[in-house]
């Protein structure tokens, strides 16, 4: 008997399961196909379909998305932003992406109806089979064992139950973490997590060359008596007519869990100016919310056949609450591990490769995530925030700096003085 992975049995469905096909579980299923493995990509929706987010993505992204091999060109259909515009204090300063060797000077915003939809079908280009409306329920174990072998899924409109099986699974299934939680692999609360809702409306906004982040949020409901209200906010012009506006709340803060954020939201918005259009008559659609898992809030990320990838595994950034980039740098760091395993020749082997992929996320973004739980902390406290915002927003080399910081953007090797330091500081700091 063994715990270890077998390649392809007779009675598989393919070599590798990837559940959910987001961010994560495209690129993921993208990279693994383009190396010859049969990989089975199961979503539980059809496309294209939408997924509420801020549908911004910093120049961390847009390398994945270069490293994917997707051309990001503005001739491409995507929308360039240069960088940061920062308001708070009552000052608004607009610092541009940073310089850098190892990511390129740009921003991308691009509706995640599309985005999502463009990245799935590059994964089926690459070979990947995917079936959509297949929701998966749970995992399938070796009763012996305790690993993985494959998924139990419902399918269909009449919700017919299927099983497939694969002797890897990727869990990409985003902040539910259904399957890791059919293992028992629970969210962990020593890391923070945080809850975000958006809405879009027409607006003459709608052309910005910055991302807007708004870090204290005003309710003018009574101009006499302006209140400050938990959490932060952002303004992404879309570019065609329309905004993504929203607002977002650390674990960390006390407003957490037990504020109505959508009221919250509406709170905001009244307040701003009226030529903006945040106003009921403009909005396209409805205000969308979901959790932000952040800072690996679910380990370990890999155990018994299974991989936990993107927000399945808590890979949102806790500093800025950005998401994307990252479900795709796991992504292609466990396919990474996955092709290494598949080439071994005996069983102990692949599984020793697999081992690596835990090591391998942590070395890449665990001190710098546990940077951004400490953070989290101190920003949760209100009193914090507002001498941070006070202070510091003013001086404007200790905002390029913090937005080096807060974005995670530096060269990890040489860069100027700011990169040294941050490249110093995550790696003297305890990896998450
Ligand atoms: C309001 C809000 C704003 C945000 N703004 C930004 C932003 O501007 N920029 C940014 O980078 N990040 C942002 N994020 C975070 C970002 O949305 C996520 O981090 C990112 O989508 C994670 O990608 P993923 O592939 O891991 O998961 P997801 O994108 O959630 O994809 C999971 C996929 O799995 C499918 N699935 C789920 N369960 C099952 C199941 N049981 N069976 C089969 N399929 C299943 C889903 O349908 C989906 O297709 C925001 C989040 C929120 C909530």
């Amino acid at each position: 008997m063994t715990s270890a992975t077998s390649r392809r049995r007779p009675d598989d469905d393919a070599e590798v399961i990837v559940v959910g096909a987001g961010p994560a579980g495209s690129t993921a299923a993208t990279y693994l196909a383009r190396a010859g493995l049969d990989v089975l990509l199961l979503e539980k929706s059809t496309f294209p379909r939408d997924k509420v987010c801020g549908d911004g993505i910093t120049p961390r992204g847009v390398k994945q998305l270069i490293d994917l091999g997707i051309d990001t060109r503005e001739e491409a259909g995507w929308l360039h932003n240069r960088g940061l515009r920062v308001v708070g204090g009552g000052v608004s300063l607009e610092l541009d992406w940073p310089d850098l060797a190892d990511f390129p000077p740009y921003g991308v915003v691009r509706p995640r109806n599309d985005f999502d939809d463009l990245l799935a079908r590059g994964a089926q280009h690459a070979g990947a089979r995917m079936v959509e409306r297949t929701t998966v329920t749970g995992a399938l174990t070796d009763e012996r064992t305790g690993r993985i072998v494959g998924v139990r899924a419902k399918q269909g409109p009449e919700r017919t139950p299927v099983t497939y099986r694969a002797p890897l699974v990727l869990a990409c299934d985003g902040v539910s973490a259904r399957l890791a939680l059919s293992l028992g692999i629970e969210k962990r609360d020593d890391r923070p997590m945080g809850v975000a809702v958006r809405r879009y409306y027409t607006s003459p906004r709608s052309k910005d060359d910055f991302l807007e982040s708004h870090l204290e949020l005003w309710d003018r409901s009574n101009p006499a008596e302006p209140k400050l209200l938990p959490g932060y906010g952002w303004i992404f012009g879309m570019g065609d007519g329309t905004v993504n506006v929203g607002l977002g709340i650390l674990s960390t803060s006390k407003a957490y869990g037990r504020t109505d954020y959508r009221q919250l939201l509406r709170s905001w918005l009244d307040g701003t100016p009226e030529e903006w259009g945040f106003r009921e008559p403009n909005a396209t659609g409805r205000v969308g919310g979901a959790a932000l898992p952040m800072g690996f809030n679910r380990t370990p990320h890999y155990r018994d056949g299974l991989l936990l990838v993107g927000d399945a595994g808590g890979m949102v950034n806790p500093f800025n609450g950005e998401g994307i980039a990252y479900a795709m740098e796991s992504a292609r760091l466990a396919a990474d591990c996955v092709v290494h395993a598949f080439a071994r020749p005996t069983a102990a082997s692949r599984e020793q490769a697999l081992r690596r992929y835990p090591t391998a996320v942590s070395q890449a973004l665990g001190g710098y995530f546990r940077m951004g739980n400490i953070f989290s902390k101190l920003i949760g406290n209100p009193t914090v925030m507002r001498m941070a915002t006070k202070h510091g927003l003013p001086r404007t080399t200790l905002m390029r700096f913090v937005l080096k910081l807060l974005a995670n953007l530096y060269d990890a090797k040489g860069g100027d003085a700011m990169d040294r330091v941050i490249s110093a500081t995550t790696r003297l700091t305890p990896s998450a």
